[in-house]
C-alpha cells in the first residue's frame, strides 16, 4: 500500500493573496483522482484550515480529508474521526488561558486572527505592512517565552492550542488509522511550510518520501520541486516506480 499525503495551500493550490479564493490546481485535481483510482493507494489531503473550510475545496469522494492539521478527519464513506476526542476539556482550559492574550497581541493593523477552534492562524495582510513587524516580534517572543508551538507559513503564523499537536501527530494518527506497516507500506508527503516540515521528518524517519513544494525550508533528504505542475510530474514518476 502507498499512502500519499498532500498539504493544500502552496502545495496542491498556488498561494493567493485572498485565502478564501484558494482553489485546487487543475493538474493536482487530476493527479488526486488518478491516484485514488488505484486500490493500492490511499490518498489524503492534510490542511491546517478548519475542517469545514478544507472539505469543499477538495470535492473528491475517495480522498481522505484532514482539517486543523489532522485534528479532524473524514475517511471515504464520510466517516469522521478525530484524535482530539476526549481532549475537549483540555482544549477549553487552554482556550480560556490563551485566546484573550492572542487577541490582544493580534489586535494590530494588517493582522487578522482566524480562530479555528484547535488552533489559531494569525494572518498578515500583504497590503498593510506597517506595524506588522512589531506585532510579529511580539507574538514570536511571547510564544517562545510561554513555550507555545508556533509554525510559520507564507503570510501566516499558526498557533496550536493543544500542546504538542502538529501535522506530524496528524500524520501518525492517520497511519495508525489506516493500519500502515512501515516495513511494507510506503508514505509520501508533500508540503510547503514549517508544520509540513515536522510531518516530513516523521515520514522520512519511517522510511517514506518527502517533497517540498516551492519552498527552501531545510528538510534533509526531502526532494524539492518549484510548483504544482512539477509536483504532479514527480508524483507520476514515483507512482511508476
Ligand atoms: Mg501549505
Amino acid at each position: 500500500m502507498r499512502i500519499w499525503i498532500f498539504d493544500f495551500d502552496g502545495t496542491l493550490s498556488p498561494i493567493v493573496a485572498d485565502r478564501n479564493a484558494a482553489v485546487l490546481h487543475p493538474a493536482c485535481a487530476a493527479m488526486l483522482k488518478e491516484l485514488s483510482r488505484s486500490s493500492n493507494n490511499r490518498v489524503a489531503v492534510l490542511s491546517s484550515r478548519k475542517f469545514e473550510d478544507i472539505l469543499p475545496r477538495v470535492p473528491l469522494d475517495n480522498v481522505i480529508i484532514g482539517g486543523n492539521s489532522g485534528m479532524e478527519w473524514q475517511l471515504p464513506g464520510k466517516i469522521r474521526v478525530s484524535p482530539g476526542t476526549g481532549k475537549e476539556k483540555t482544549l477549553q482550559t487552554r482556550r480560556q488561558e490563551l485566546m484573550p492574550l492572542i487577541e490582544t497581541l493580534g489586535n494590530k493593523p494588517g493582522i487578522e486572527i482566524e480562530d479555528k477552534q484547535w488552533s489559531v492562524a494569525i494572518h498578515l495582510k500583504k497590503s498593510e505592512q506597517a506595524g506588522q513587524e512589531n506585532a510579529i516580534n511580539a507574538i514570536t517572543t511571547w510564544a517562545e517565552r510561554e513555550n507555545i508551538p508556533l509554525h510559520r507559513g507564507p503570510n501566516v503564523l499558526e498557533i496550536q492550542l493543544l500542546a504538542g499537536f502538529n501535522k506530524s501527530v496528524g500524520v501518525s494518527f492517520l497511519a495508525d488509522l489506516l493500519k500502515v506497516d512501515t516495513q511494507k507500506d510506503s508514505l509520501i508527503y508533500a508540503g510547503d511550510d514549517e508544520n509540513d516540515a515536522v510531518a516530513m521528518k516523521w515520514v522520512l524517519l519511517n522510511g517514506g518520501t518527502a517533497i517540498m513544494v516551492g519552498s527552501r525550508l531545510d528538510v534533509p533528504e526531502a526532494d524539492y520541486v518549484p510548483d504544482q505542475q512539477t509536483l504532479v510530474d514527480m508524483v507520476r514518476m514515483l507512482q511508476k516506480q
